[in-house]
Order: C-alpha cells, then sequence, then structure tokens
C-alpha cells in the first residue's frame, strides 16, 4: 500500500486520465501514483520511492530530469515576459532565436517554423498546410494523405486518423475519410509470411504496395505521406534496409508531398540531429515535439520546407493572411525552455551520447536477450530500443494476447524500480532513456530489464505456457 493513499484517492475523484481504464482507477481497482521529482535518469514518487526512468517519461525528458538551467531560463523568461501573442507578426525573443537554432540544426532546405503545444496539434498543423497547398496550386482534388498502419502521429481527430493503432481509432469513429493507411515497414512481423523475402526486398515491396494505393485511390487525390522515420509507439522498429529510397522515389513520381514526424527522433534520438539524417529522408515538412524542450515547457515545432513555403507565400498574396493559429503558438516560456534545452544538448554533446552510449544500449541488450528463451527480436537505433516477446522465437509466434505478456513484463520492471514501456500493439517492451545516460546507469538498466523478464518467463514456465526444457538465466 503506498504511503500517498490519501493523494491517490483524492486524484481517483476528480482527475480523467490518459490511457487509463476509466472505470477501474476511478473505482480503486488499478495502481495510481504520484511523481514528485527527478534527477538525471531517476523519478521519485510520493513515498520516496525511486524508479530509473528507462523510457524518459513519454520518450521526451533527453536531458534527464532536474535540470536547473531550464527552469533558471523560464523563470528569467517570466519575469520579463511569459507570453504575448505571434498573431499578425508580433514575436518573442526567445521564438526568434529557437527557429534559427532548429533551422541552423537541421541544415539546408527548410525555410520557417510555426510552433503548437503537442505534437498532435502540430500535424493538425502539417494537414492544413497540405490542404492549403494543394488549394493554391489549384489542385483541389489532392488532399489524401497516407499515413502506416502502426504509426504514431497524435491522438486528435486528424492526428488521431494519421496514427495507425486500433486502440485510437475503435469507438471514436476514426480514421476521418480523406486519411489512408499502408503497410508498416516491420519486417520482422511480415517476413515469415513473405517467405524469402530479404529485408531489401521487403522495402521494395513496402514501396510497391504504397504505388499500389496511390494508383488505386488516383495520383491527384494523394497529397501526403506521412511517417516516423523510426515507427515508435508502434512497436519501435527501425525501417528495413533501403526503405526510406524506395519509398521517396515513389512519393516524387506521383508528386506527393513528404511528412517526416521527428517527434521522437528529432534533437538526437537516434544519434543525428533528426532522424532524417540519419535515413537519408528529404521531407518536405518536419514535425517536432517531445524533444524539442525535453518537456520542461509543452511546445511543439512545423518546420516547412523551402518548396511549400513558396506556395504558402503565393497563397496569401491570393487570398489575404492565412487563417491559423493557436493562441499559444510561439509561447515565450515554450520557446525559452527550447533554446535552454538544445544549448544542453549541444554543449554536453547528447547526440553523440545518443549514437555511442546509444550503440552499448543496443549491444547489452543483444547480450541479455539475444538468445533468451521468450525473445523473438532485440532491435534498435541510437538511445531507442525494443525487446519483443515470442511464445516461439524460431517461428516468430506470437504470444496469446490474453496473457498480457508485454504488460506483465512492464509490471516486474516496475518491481525492480525500472520503467521499461509496454508497447501498445503486441508484447513489446521499450526502452528510451535519457540522452544523458551513461555506460554504468545502461548495465543496471538492463541487469534490471532481465531479472523482470527472467522471473516473467519462470512464471509462463510454471502456468504451462513455455516449455521448461530451455534454460532460463
Ligand atoms: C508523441 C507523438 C506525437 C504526439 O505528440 P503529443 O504531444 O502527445 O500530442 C506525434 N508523433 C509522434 C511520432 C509521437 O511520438
Amino acid at each position: 500500500m503506498s504511503l500517498h493513499q490519501d493523494l491517490i484517492e483524492r486524484d481517483r475523484k476528480v482527475t480523467f486520465h490518459a490511457s487509463t481504464h476509466l472505470r477501474d482507477f476511478a473505482h480503486g481497482d488499478a495502481p495510481g501514483r504520484v511523481i514528485t521529482g527527478g534527477k538525471g535518469i531517476h523519478i521519485v514518487d510520493k513515498d520516496g520511492r525511486e524508479f530509473i526512468d528507462g523510457f524518459a517519461g513519454l520518450y521526451c525528458v533527453n536531458i534527464g530530469y532536474g535540470r536547473t538551467e531550464v527552469a533558471e531560463a523560464i523563470y528569467q523568461q517570466a519575469l520579463e515576459l511569459s507570453y504575448y501573442h505571434t498573431y499578425v507578426g508580433h514575436s518573442n525573443e526567445p521564438q526568434i532565436a529557437l527557429s534559427e537554432k532548429i533551422l541552423e540544426l537541421y541544415g539546408p532546405g527548410m525555410s520557417k517554423v510555426y510552433y503548437g503545444m503537442s505534437g498532435s496539434d502540430a500535424n493538425e498543423t502539417q494537414l492544413k498546410i497540405v490542404r492549403y497547398y494543394n488549394n493554391v496550386l489549384g489542385r483541389p482534388q489532392k488532399k489524401k494523405v497516407i499515413s502506416r498502419m502502426r504509426g504514431y502521429h497524435g491522438s486528435g481527430i486528424a492526428s488521431g486518423s494519421l496514427t495507425g493503432l486500433k486502440a485510437f481509432h475503435d469507438h471514436f469513429d476514426l480514421p476521418i475519410d480523406t486519411i489512408r493507411h499502408t503497410e508498416a515497414p516491420f519486417y520482422y512481423h511480415r517476413a515469415a509470411e513473405l517467405e524469402g523475402m530479404t529485408e531489401r526486398e521487403f522495402s521494395k515491396h513496402c514501396a510497391t504496395k504504397l504505388e499500389k494505393m496511390i494508383l488505386a485511390e488516383g495520383p491527384d487525390t494523394v497529397a501526403a505521406f506521412i511517417g516516423e522515420p523510426v515507427l515508435g509507439t508502434g512497436g519501435i522498429v527501425p525501417p528495413p534496409e533501403g526503405y526510406w529510397a524506395e519509398i521517396q522515389s515513389v512519393l516524387t513520381k506521383y508528386d506527393v508531398l513528404l511528412i517526416a514526424d521527428e517527434v521522437v527522433c528529432g534533437f538526437g534520438r537516434i544519434g543525428t540531429e533528426f532522424g532524417s539524417h540519419f535515413y537519408g529522408i528529404k521531407p518536405d515538412l518536419i514535425t517536432v515535439a517531445k524533444g524539442l524542450t525535453s518537456a520542461y515547457q509543452p511546445l511543439s515545432g512545423v518546420i516547412v520546407g523551402d518548396r511549400v513555403w513558396q506556395v504558402l507565400e503565393q497563397g496569401t498574396g491570393e487570398y489575404g493572411p492565412i487563417g491559423h493559429g493557436w493562441t499559444y503558438s510561439g509561447h515565450a516560456l515554450g520557446c525559452a525552455a527550447g533554446l535552454a534545452n538544445l544549448a544542453i544538448i549541444a554543449r554536453e554533446g547528447l547526440t553523440q551520447n545518443a549514437a555511442e552510449t546509444g550503440a552499448y544500449l543496443q549491444q547489452q541488450l543483444q547480450v541479455a536477450f539475444g538468445d533468451h528463451p521468450i525473445v523473438g527480436q532485440v532491435r534498435g537505433v541510437g538511445m531507442l530500443a525494443a525487446v519483443e516477446f515470442s511464445a516461439d522465437p524460431a517461428r516468430r509466434a506470437h504470444f496469446d494476447p490474453a496473457l498480457k505478456v508485454g504488460p506483465r513484463i512492464a509490471a516486474a520492471a516496475m518491481q525492480e524500480n525500472l520503467i521499461a514501456r509496454a508497447m501498445p500493439q503486441g508484447d513489446i517492451l521499450g526502452f528510451a532513456p535519457p540522452l544523458t545516460t551513461s555506460r554504468a546507469e545502461v548495465d543496471e538498466i538492463v541487469a534490471r530489464a532481465k531479472r523482470a523478464v527472467d522471473k516473467v518467463t519462470e512464471q509462463l514456465v510454471r502456468e504451462g505456457v513455455v516449455k521448461a526444457t530451455m534454460p532460463v538465466g
């Protein structure tokens, strides 16, 4: 029993929590926890219990917890000016400096940054830009957007439609009708069905399926394609070899814009400034959020490429000022936090650490789980990794979802005071620790994860789900 049960009971009465079994939580049948502090890769709850946060919140606290330098930057900005709107050409100094910094980090090709508060609202902006763009170009039919199954792009009506996960559509009447989903770039899951197909051939197969979809819909109706450089919430899946080059050649052929959703990959997570750099993606539009401020303030951005920007300018020439804006666009406190965050990433070489210590994380996960009797695949890139569990690794067989193997392992990890995320679709344990994580901390994360997986494996053996002939440990 938690020592702060009283606080949790108050919470049950008044708060509607995200991604929560609402009835169980409200009625005391699902656990609660109040987090009160954090330092480095650790968080602390109201009982004083300390956890390693192996998922950096929701892969967003990239500089780690408790960075007073960011708190100070927010405070100093608040003393001067917390907020003034950024409509009709108004600005604030942190916004100007942050836009310069973002465009510098990306390099040539990108023109302007528009700010929001969340990845979801940034993707709403993307969809409006795409519509406007084609209206200006006199192509009112060219409006559909193709996303991918297992893609994650947010939780709104339009952004949730872009998301390709059943749980975000069911009972909400989504997706909306201008959005389509094509094959997920998930070689591990498809290789058995597509017998003998190499990874490269699978990439080609994904591109062919995309092309068929574009042709079936009519190329004059398809406006854009959206994808995360590395599938995130859909399972933490780096793309198969050659995937982005294949996809981009199809998009170019049919004049379809490419939106790179860099909400997770942007600002160092996979060891390069942007995931687009890592995979040679040349997007027309980029979505950023999470790592932009390391979640010290809510802030997102839409980075608009030169080609699209030209058309937006042309559009306002014809139609007048653009009818888009949030009250909090370019919020001074968000931008101040973003600047302080990016300064820390640069000064401490965190992108480089994500590459180097990230490689060590991948290697140590392989050592711990590569031959584990219930592990099908260990995968990842930089400081983003997943272990996928399998009832029969040789055949890549899934566990019966009713066994809830993924959530049980995440719960066992919690008992080890390690937070690793049970990804929502499949028995997959995700890791995305802060980019500040050291090798010694990686060792601790992997050791705790190993104890958790072994414990659940033993339970599965006792339950007769997994054969005991295979050695555990
Ligand atoms: C988290 C996420 C979003 C949505 O961001 P919110 O701030 O939760 O609205 C969009 N795209 C990707 C790739 C994400 O991981």
